[in-house]
């Protein structure tokens, strides 16, 4: 497959930073910056890493903190009279709707949405948690309602419609459960896409393949040669953290997860020593924070933003004006995807948050509830356009 230079490039890009000093929130969710490095002659960059194995080292980087407020309590916790509750509550609703100006719902403003969407081929692009299902204590558990798949399904019959998630590909797949759908698993590392507008076969990481009906598709997957080095992680991860109560890891194939949501605040700091340790041995991995989990990933230039722009060129709907693509997602991960989007004009970003949080979106809905709704609405949209 032919690939422009932005996909061919794998040089490291952390996901960006996101400027949150307008609400006070905290931005230094990253555990190695960027700045200070400089790009080394090969395909990867040298991090500096501070040196390994005091317990000082996950609060002076900043990881405990990151891991503090990567799911901030949509409500203060108030143990005093009522007064002081609905006092607190009206001050959440206010910096909520002041937010909102700054993103606004997609449902109210979905007529601006479908005027831009006139006569435009558009194309849908979802991430899974916290976006089509509710976050939950366990990750094996976070299945989505049957409406909720039955209305992408209607999106599908309308809209290329592409799931890409953080989770493996086989795993999301076996969660959402549609043939119909194109998915990009572990951060858009590992795409089954279309063969139709693809020359396959070019790129050393895109093969051809099958899918689960046999239909022949596009394989792409940049952080391959990495796949043994993960797999290594991963069983040093499983053994170093069975003794911690709650701990999870799990694999994603090329990428590895470990979640903390079951473990006791106290416990943070030795689950954060005991992956900082390991990392210290494999500096083409990092690290990245997601909603109360730590993702260990390849120091690769791909994340989901690149996934969005391999899947349009695949479907060859990329550099062209009557094209409207639509990202919904809730996480870190999903900005560099809203950042391609607000760079190159492909669409909108709609950020799934209760809270208000900085955000590359465009709009935003609140909750996976909301997502359905619009995809909903999209669907209708199109059936009366067509009739
Ligand atoms: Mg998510």
């Amino acid at each position: 497959m032919e690939l422009k230079s932005n996909h061919s490039s794998p040089v490291l890009t952390d996901p960006i930073p996101v400027n949150n000093s307008r609400l006070g929130i905290h931005s230094n969710l990253l555990s190695y910056q960027q700045s200070g490095g400089s790009l080394s002659s090969g395909k990867y960059m040298t991090i500096p890493r501070k040196k390994p194995g005091k317990l000082e080292d996950v609060w002076s980087n900043g990881w405990l903190e990151a891991m503090r407020s990567s799911s901030p309590p949509r409500k203060r916790l108030i143990k005093d009279k009522d007064f002081t509750i609905e006092a607190a509550a009206d001050d959440f609703d206010i910096a909520y709707c002041s937010w909102m100006i700054k993103y606004p719902s997609a449902l109210k403003s979905f007529d601006q949405i479908l005027k831009n969407a006139k006569n435009k081929k558009v194309a849908v692009f979802l991430d899974y948690d916290g976006t089509l299902s509710p976050i939950v204590d366990d990750p094996d558990r976070a299945f989505m309602s049957d409406s909720m798949r039955s209305a992408i399904r209607d999106v599908a019959k309308y809209f290329p419609t592409a799931i890409i998630s953080g989770r493996s590909r086989d795993k999301v797949y076996e969660l959402v459960g549609l043939t119909e759908l194109y998915y990009a698993g572990s951060h858009g590392m590992d795409i089954m896409g279309p063969v139709s507008h693809a020359e396959s076969g070019d790129h050393p990481n895109c093969i051809r393949s099958t899918d689960q009906q046999g239909k022949e598709v596009n394989l792409f997957q940049p952080a391959r040669e990495f796949i043994p080095m993960i797999d290594e992680v991963l069983k040093t991860l499983v053994e170093n953290t069975k003794d911690i109560k709650g701990a999870n890891v799990e694999n994603h194939k090329f990428c590895t997860s470990v979640h903390y949501r079951n473990v006791e605040e106290k416990n943070w700091p030795t689950i954060a020593q005991r992956v900082h340790d390991i990392l210290k041995d494999y500096p083409r991995l990092r690290l990245t924070h997601g909603r109360k989990v730590l993702e260990i990933r390849p120091v690769i230039d791909w994340n989901k933003g690149k996934a969005v722009e391999f899947l349009l060129e695949s479907l060859g709907l990329s550099d062209r004006d009557d094209v409207l693509a639509i990202y919904i997602g809730d996480d870190k991960t999903d900005e560099d995807a809203f950042k391609v989007f607000r760079e190159r004009n492909l669409g909108y970003g709609i950020l799934v948050s209760s809270v208000p949080k900085e955000s590359n979106a465009f709009f935003s809905v609140r909750d996976p509830s909301e997502v359905k709704k619009f995809l909903k609405a999209l669907v209708t949209w199109k059936k009366f356009e067509k009739a």
